[in-house]
């Protein structure tokens, strides 16, 4: 099923359910248990387009998706270029487009093996079963011809990682017919990608350090990433600059979760049956009270 057909029926659900302020019954009934199977569909499209996609690697200091002034961000880059004099801006803009247009063409082709090295593992596994979904349905023509220009917003020299954060302008270069068929809102939009390395390289593209820096115990983790003796973040190691979280300022994404979350709202025996990327999508609290036995395995956001 195509994408603009997808969100339009969507669209129909949500509305439908807030209408009538009850439980569906009868014809409705029917329709809804449509729309829930086509969602259900959807869901890996979804997780790989979801606002909130990948987090900061484990150790990272607060608030590198947060905006920062431009000094801060110059004494940052003398630190990282301090640390290593081979750092460029100019090339990591560079690299972070070719990101960009390397995980655009995966969309195009349904093949993510090229950008796994340089993706952390929560965005590459969402992505890996996207394509193949979306190319399947005709999605992925579309979300490949995203291209995306990035300039640099933020650098950080932290104790175990360089981080960049990039705003991405992206905009979708559609052909004349489908451009008809867009639904309003379907326009350019910004996302935020960071960018991150280890300071201590690793050999894999991520993998885990053999120690904990902190209390020097083997490297045993919890859910979080922190260190099961002394509840300090142990870093993870990565070869080079990693893309390890993306947040998108998409509208018609952005609008979709809110039909979503309507719709769960007034439907909530049916969207706690929903698959887990769905379930991601809407606030932990409304989650919470819709599917409380699947909170502990979901790893939502606060
Ligand atoms: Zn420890």
């Amino acid at each position: 099923m195509g994408l603009f057909k997808a969100w339009k029926e969507v669209k129909a659900v949500a509305a439908s359910g807030a209408s009538t302020g009850q439980r569906p019954h009868g014809g409705q009934g029917v329709a809804l248990g449509f729309a829930m199977a086509m969602m259900k569909m959807m869901g890996p499209l979804l997780a790989a387009e979801a606002p909130e996609r990948g987090d900061p690697l484990p150790g990272t200091e607060a608030g590198v998706l947060e905006p920062q002034d431009p000094g801060a961000m110059q004494a940052a880059m003398a630190a990282i270029t301090a640390r290593d004099s081979a750092f460029d801006p100019q090339l990591l803009t560079t690299f972070a487009d070719q990101v960009f247009a390397a995980v655009s063409a995966a969309w195009g082709s349904g093949d993510s093996a090229a950008v796994r090295p340089v993706l952390a593992d929560a965005i590459w596994d969402d992505l890996a079963a996207a394509v193949v979904v979306a190319g399947a349905g005709g999605s992925g023509m579309i979300l490949s011809r995203q291209a995306g220009r990035s300039t640099l917003a933020g650098a950080w020299a932290g104790t175990w990682y360089d981080t960049a954060r990039f705003n991405v302008a992206v905009s979708v270069d559609l052909p004349a017919e489908m451009a008809a068929e867009a639904p309003p809102g379907f326009g350019p939009w910004n996302e935020d990608w960071l960018f991150q390395r280890s300071v201590t390289p690793g050999g894999a593209s991520v993998m885990p350090a053999e120690s904990c820096p902190s209390c020097g115990a083997p490297a045993s983790t919890d859910a979080a990433g922190a260190c099961t003796h002394c509840h300090q973040p142990i870093p993870l190691l990565t070869s080079g600059w990693v893309l390890t979280a993306i947040r998108s300022h998409n509208p018609m994404v952005e609008m979709v979760r809110d039909q979503m979350t309507s719709a769960a709202r007034q439907n909530p025996a049916e969207f706690a049956q929903m698959p887990d990327e769905f379930l991601r999508l809407l606030p932990a609290d409304l989650v919470a009270q819709i599917a409380p036995d699947r909170v502990a395995t979901l790893h939502l956001r606060p």
